[in-house]
């Protein structure tokens, strides 16, 4: 029995994700990148590799690990590179997309080697939360005047469009790709490959993925470009729980029970978005399962359970792939969890643990 807290990846369930990735790319002709800002964990790259056709990044460590642990096609792009990091940034990619036709002309040179794209922002998304809305008012994510874009378009290959978040509504898609389409015919003509970006909840139950699949098709084939998705979430959905134990249980006119993990230490997009965590939900117990750091709102949520909770209990956290790994740090000083893989066979391997050396060299 390994110690929690950990993390751990289901193959079997990865794979689910992957036979679907493999339908949409097979229906569209699309190649899909994985988007290494949501999920990083490279043991599951062999894996990964098979239905995917690549990585794309959001700094120059994520490049050069897509590069390094994944291989195949890598896409570069940055917000903002620094000029200490271009020629290295070059080296590792197959294809460079700027944020910016301010950084796309400073670089001009040292990218001269390799295809060259842009972020194009529509000015529209589907978030609803503007902390991760692309088009929030003043966004920084993205060029968008046409006007502006088609005076370089002689120097970029491609655009990036990345502006659905978590959607899974097909029809909303539809018709926000054919305002795109409507809007940016001019610049899509004269470009060879549109990626566009991830947020798409195709791996969700119920999605009509060969509708999708044939709309993406219909896309590449007015434009004639080659279409990009760059999954993150989709990819991994499903596919990890996060492993804990009770450690106390109280009761200050609810029954809380307190678990060896943390939500801003470990799952920190719940504290961020103000969601719950997906806790077992079966049984006439109930409990709010509270995280060990000493946030007070360091809640993971309301759980039910067949039974009385007792010290010692082991709880699985549902969903904790997307967001969590490549966000986890060392607040409270709050044991990290392990990295363990189950095999389609069942059989579970520990591929990464962590103690107080890696907490103190995070720091000096
Ligand atoms: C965040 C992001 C992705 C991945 O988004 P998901 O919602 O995890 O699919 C892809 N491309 C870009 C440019 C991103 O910023």
């Amino acid at each position: 029995m390994l110690q929690t807290p950990f993390y751990l990846i289901d193959k079997a369930k990865l794979l689910h994700n992957m036979a679907v990735i493999d339908r949409l790319r097979d229906g569209s002709g699309a190649k899909a990148l994985l988007a290494l800002k949501c999920f990083a964990t490279w043991s599951v790259f062999d894996l990964m590799r098979e239905h995917m056709d690549g990585t794309t990044s959001s700094s120059l460590y994520e490049l050069r690990l897509g590069r390094e642990k994944f291989g195949k096609e890598t896409h570069a792009y940055s917000v903002a590179w620094a000029d200490h990091e271009i020629a290295e940034a070059v080296g590792h990619a197959d294809k460079i997309i700027f944020n910016s036709i301010g950084q796309m002309e400073r670089f001009a040179g040292p990218s001269a080697a390799i295809q060259r794209g842009l972020r194009l922002n529509p000015r529209f998304s589907t978030s609803g939360f503007d902390l991760a809305d692309p088009a929030r008012p003043f966004s920084r994510l993205g060029e968008w005047d046409a006007s502006k874009i088609m005076q370089v378009i002689d120097r970029i290959s491609g655009f990036m469009i990345h502006y659905n978040c978590e959607n899974a509504d097909f029809d909303l898609f539809d018709r926000q790709l054919t305002r795109i389409e409507t809007e940016f015919a001019r610049l899509l003509d004269r470009v060879s490959w549109v990626s566009l970006g991830g947020g798409i909840h195709f791996t969700g139950p119920g999605y009509p993925v060969d509708d999708l699949a044939a709309r993406l098709k219909a896309f590449s084939e007015r434009f004639g470009v080659q279409v990009y998705l760059e999954p993150g979430e989709a990819a991994v959905t499903n596919s990890t729980t996060l492993e804990v134990t009770v450690l106390d249980i109280l009761d200050n006119g609810k029954a809380l029970a307190i678990v060896d993990s943390s939500i801003e230490a470990h799952m920190l997009d719940l504290l961020i978005y103000r969601q719950e965590a997906k806790l077992p939900q079966r049984g006439d117990h109930a409990y709010q399962i509270c995280g060990k750091s000493c946030l007070a709102g360091d809640i993971f949520g309301a759980a039910r359970f067949e039974a009385p909770l007792a010290v010692g209990d082991r709880i699985s956290v549902a969903d904790a792939a997307g967001y969590t790994m490549v966000k986890k740090n060392w607040f409270n000083g709050v044991a990290m969890p392990s990295i363990a893989i189950r095999e389609p066979d069942g059989t579970i391997r520990l591929v990464r643990e962590f103690g107080y050396q890696d907490y103190a060299v995070s720091l000096s």
